[in-house]
Formats: structure tokens, C-alpha cells, sequence
């Protein structure tokens, strides 16, 4: 696959300023940061490729041999025009937008406040995608979902050590986070690799854990569906997230709804939709009709010469708001049955009826015709 452009990587004009470059990839970096895209490729790709660019860019040297000879002055085999691989994007990440390591950066930049990244953690939120019947997420339910989780530890509760074992600076970086590393006349300060930037660590880690104070359990969760959710709601279930660390409170879990189609209903908001069939005699007659309703049957009263797609409006037999604000309508619509399949005794008798119908029994034709006649002159 040909490379992109470093500046159209960035989305920089090629005399933007280190300033403009430094913002951009900043921006640019925290919307496709693996940590807010979890399993998408195409995101972390992206991620790579910013690094890369700003690595490029943001160097007086390596940018100007970019601008004279483009990718080819990154080839390995051309080291001598200031070229040369690239670092990780992690490392680049940490250093633009400083901070000692982990997760914690990312806090900082997403709002929360800095904190030690030895120190308690919240766990992550959860997604949870559940279908619901109709029915169910009109009426309400009560469910109980299996999820597998990172949830705290049982041996160390959470703490990540053997009991009776405590914390100690960490020996390679001396407790300060950072290693130095030298990577030709740079000399580059990196996330210490064995305490993950905290500065310390645990004598003896929890043997089920090794340390992490959290270990993959399932486990089941009751879900309270109230009435008049639909397609697209999302349930907060508190503390039901992933276990936190090192003491820190569980995440949320967040349960998002999707709602299978009914057979014979329709919603519209609060409102639901039955199309009913209606004998053509029950239509012209008028007759008492028996219609469905989510929790049973009602009546309705067809008044003679019922058209086909009348609608009749059943108040408060809808599905109920789930902000309070009472019950959606339910809507009849007519259609109207035409008999087929008619053996000749019942075919006889509606020659008959025809031979004594006149205009006026059919104003709807009568008018059509009319104009029709009119339109064709
Ligand atoms: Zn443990
Ligand atoms: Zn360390």
C-alpha cells in the first residue's frame, strides 16, 4: 500500500508551523487512540500513522529531509539523510502529552484528575448489547445477563499482593517511572518497563493475579427493563462494569437495546399501529370488531359504511412513556376484505345486491367519474 503524506496525515498545510503540527496530532491522536477505539483496526492503524507523520514533522532535520526526498528519506537503507526507524507510538503519545505512564495520561486528557499511577483505578465501562422481544420492551422485564469480565481479584481483593506483602520503589528506575534510553545521539526518557511508570512495586504479587489485582470472572447481572423503552435505549447498570484496580470502584455497565419487530404491531414513539381486517359486509353494515391490544383484546364499534384506512384511536392502550408522561394511543386502521374464492350461490346474490345498488350507494365512484369525465373532455 503507497504511504500517505505526512502533512495530509496530520491534516497540516507543508508550511504549517511545529506549533500547528504539535496540535494537530494531539487532536488527531487522542480520537484514534487505541484505549478509545478498543478492537478496531482501522483505528489503531491511524494511530501508527499519526505518530509516524508526527515524528517526521516535528524534527527540524528528519522534516526537511522529509520535504527534499519524501518516504524514501525513512528507507533503512538510506540512515544517512537523518532516517532511520521509527520509535513506538505509545512512547510518542506519553512525550506529547507528558506524564509518567499508564493509563493515567489518559485521564488527565479526557477530564478526570491526574492521579498515581500506582493508586486505585477505576474499572472500565461496559457494553452490553440485548435484544428484546415487542412485547417486552413495551410492557417491561426483568433479565439476567452472563457477562465476562475483568472484576477484582478474590484472592487479593483487588490490592494485587500477597497478603502480608507491601510496596517497594521499583529497583530499575529507582521509583521515579522513567528509564533513559539512547537511541543514537538522542537520548529518549521512557515509561519504566517494570513498573509501568508507577515507581513501585509489589514484594510479592497475588499468585491468581500476578499483581494486576483483577482477574477474569463471569458473572451474572439482574436487568430491570422498564416500560416504553425501545430500540436504541441504554441502560446504566452502577458498578456492574469491569472491577477496578488497586482498590479503585467498578465501572458501569451499559446495557443498549434493540427491539425485534411484532407481527402485528407497529411503534411509533408511544404510539402503536394495528392494521385490521374487516368483512366488506361488516364494513358496509357496520358490526362490532374485536381488536388486539398488548395485553388482551378491546372492542370497537365500525359505524355503517366504514371506508378501508379509517383509523380508530383506542386512548390509552398504547405503550406507556418511559419518562412518566402517561400512555401512548392505539391506532385501528381498516382495511377492508374484498371476499374472493365465491362459490355460485354467494355469487348470485351479489349480482342481485348489484343489480340494486344505484349511484348513491357509491358516492365515491359517482365523483371520481365525474371528474373523470370532465378531464378527457
Ligand atoms: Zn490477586
Ligand atoms: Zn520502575
Amino acid at each position: 500500500m503507497a504511504k500517505r503524506d505526512y502533512y495530509e496525515v496530520l491534516s497540516v498545510a507543508r508550511d504549517a508551523s511545529d506549533e500547528e503540527i504539535k496540535k494537530s496530532y494531539r487532536k488527531l491522536a487522542i480520537k484514534y487512540h487505541p484505549d478509545k477505539n478498543p478492537g478496531d483496526k482501522a483505528a489503531e492503524e491511524k494511530f501508527k500513522e499519526l505518530s509516524e507523520a508526527y515524528e517526521a514533522l516535528s524534527d527540524q532535520q528528519k522534516r526537511a529531509a522529509y520535504d527534499q526526498y519524501g518516504h524514501a528519506a525513512f528507507d533503512p537503507r538510506a540512515r544517512s539523510r537523518g532516517g532511520g526507524g521509527f520509535h513506538d507510538p505509545f512512547d510518542i503519545f506519553r512525550e506529547v502529552f507528558g506524564g509518567g505512564g499508564g493509563s493515567s495520561i489518559f485521564g488527565d486528557i479526557f477530564g478526570e484528575s491526574r492521579r498515581d499511577p500506582a493508586g486505585p483505578e477505576r474499572g472500565a465501562d461496559l457494553r452490553y448489547d440485548m435484544e428484546l422481544s415487542f412485547e417486552e420492551a413495551a410492557l417491561g422485564c426483568e433479565r439476567e445477563i452472563s457477562v465476562t469480565k475483568m472484576d477484582s481479584c478474590e484472592r487479593c481483593h483487588g490490592s494485587g499482593a500477597e497478603a502480608g506483602s507491601t510496596h517497594k520503589n521499583c529497583p530499575p528506575c529507582g521509583g521515579r517511572g522513567q528509564v533513559i534510553s539512547s537511541r543514537g545521539i538522542f537520548s529518549i526518557a521512557q515509561t519504566c518497563p517494570r513498573c509501568q511508570g508507577a515507581g513501585r512495586i509489589i514484594e510479592k504479587p497475588c499468585r491468581v493475579c500476578e499483581g494486576s489485582g483483577r482477574q477474569e470472572r463471569g458473572s451474572k447481572i439482574k436487568i430491570k427493563v422498564p416500560p416504553g423503552v425501545d430500540t436504541g435505549t441504554r441502560l446504566r447498570s452502577n458498578g456492574n462494569g469491569e472491577g477496578g484496580s488497586r482498590g479503585g470502584p467498578p465501572g458501569d455497565l451499559y446495557v443498549v437495546l434493540h427491539v425485534k419487530a411484532h407481527e402485528i404491531f407497529e411503534r411509533e414513539g408511544d404510539d402503536l399501529i394495528c392494521e385490521v381486517p374487516v368483512q366488506f359486509v361488516q364494513a358496509a353494515l357496520g358490526a362490532e370488531i374485536e381488536v388486539p391490544t398488548l395485553t388482551g383484546k378491546a372492542s370497537i364499534r365500525v359505524p355503517e359504511g366504514t371506508q378501508p384506512g379509517t383509523v380508530f384511536r383506542l386512548k390509552g392502550k398504547g405503550v406507556k412513556n418511559i419518562q412518566g408522561y402517561g400512555w401512548g394511543d392505539l391506532h385501528v386502521r381498516v382495511s377492508v376484505e374484498v371476499p374472493t374464492r365465491l362459490n355460485h350461490a354467494q355469487r348470485t346474490k351479489l349480482q342481485e345486491f348489484a343489480g340494486l345498488c344505484d349511484a348513491s350507494v357509491n358516492p365515491l365512484s359517482r365523483g371520481f367519474f365525474e371528474k373523470a369525465k370532465r378531464f378527457f373532455g
